[in-house]
């Protein structure tokens, strides 16, 4: 999800899409381009992705990431990007792409889910204040575009199980936000913060054991309900990840991790 300025908004391509309004779009195997769009992407996978690749192929974050990921630093921003590795071929298609369609449906991206709507987080000049914007941009060779169903942003969520993915997505962008400055100092981000924030979003495995294998939770105090519930729920752990990024890298305070 890119951060957007507002005075970028008018040169953004693709067609901005309000609360109530629809798009026409339905995408099926019987279509001319089926699976086209899993091929040559850049597709950037956000740490509730990773979360949920790994856990659906059943493998461990440090396999998963080995594996199936590049990490990439953009510029403009001091925390690295995850970009899913496409496969060695000629069209470069999707590791996760068979003839029959996509083999990680249950647990596609939420890139995948969302296409060929595209969200971005528009920062507004109030500081902390921020909305999300949606642009209906399905690429030339997209068919879904001409069939007769009509779609609010919201509807399309639903139908595509994404509501869950987005909200994650958000909490993640307003995170990543923080990154267009640098906090790293002279380690850089190989230093002990920089791969601490790295492990809290994108290795869920290798964090839970850090939470509950450490000294972590004898030297802050959390409470036991949250405790329960990060032990319960990868999910939760995640977007207890998220705080401790704020909390550790940025010192913003938190009422969920105290000293
Ligand atoms: S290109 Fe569009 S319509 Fe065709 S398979 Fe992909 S999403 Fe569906
Ligand atoms: S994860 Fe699935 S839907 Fe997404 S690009 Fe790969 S094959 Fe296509």
């Amino acid at each position: 999800m890119k951060s957007i300025k507002p005075e970028a908004m008018s040169r953004l391509p693709g067609i901005p899409l309000k609360n109530n309004d629809t798009f026409n779009f339905r995408c099926h195997r019987d279509l001319s381009c089926f699976n086209q769009c899993c091929r040559n992407l850049n597709l950037f996978l956000y740490p509730y992705d990773v979360l949920r690749l790994k856990k659906g192929l059943n493998l461990d974050s440090d396999r998963f990431l080995e594996s199936h990921v590049d990490v990439v630093l953009r510029k403009d921003n001091y925390f690295p990007d995850v970009l899913l590795r496409m496969a060695d071929n000629e069209s470069m298609t999707c590791p996760f792409l068979s003839d029959a369609g996509c083999t990680v449906y249950p647990d596609r991206p939420d890139t995948c889910r969302t296409f060929p709507v595209e969200h971005g987080m528009l920062f507004k000049d109030r500081p902390g204040a921020s909305e999300i914007v949606s642009f209906f941009r399905p690429p030339d060779f997209c068919q879904g575009r001409h069939e007769n169903q009509a779609l609010t942003v919201a509807q399309w969520a639903q139908d595509q199980e994404a509501v869950t993915y987005n909200q994650m997505t958000a909490r993640w962008a307003a995170i990543k936000a923080l990154f267009q400055k640098d906090p790293w100092g002279p380690d850089g981000l190989n230093g002990t913060k920089g791969k601490m924030a790295f492990m809290a979003a994108y290795n869920i495995d290798r964090f839970r054991d850090f939470v509950f294998q450490s000294s972590f939770l004898k030297r802050y105090r959390v409470k036991k309900a949250l405790v329960k519930k990060l032990r319960a729920s990868d999910r939760e752990l995640l977007l207890f990840g998220f705080e401790w990024i704020r909390y550790f890298v940025w010192n913003i305070p938190s009422k969920n991790i105290r000293s």
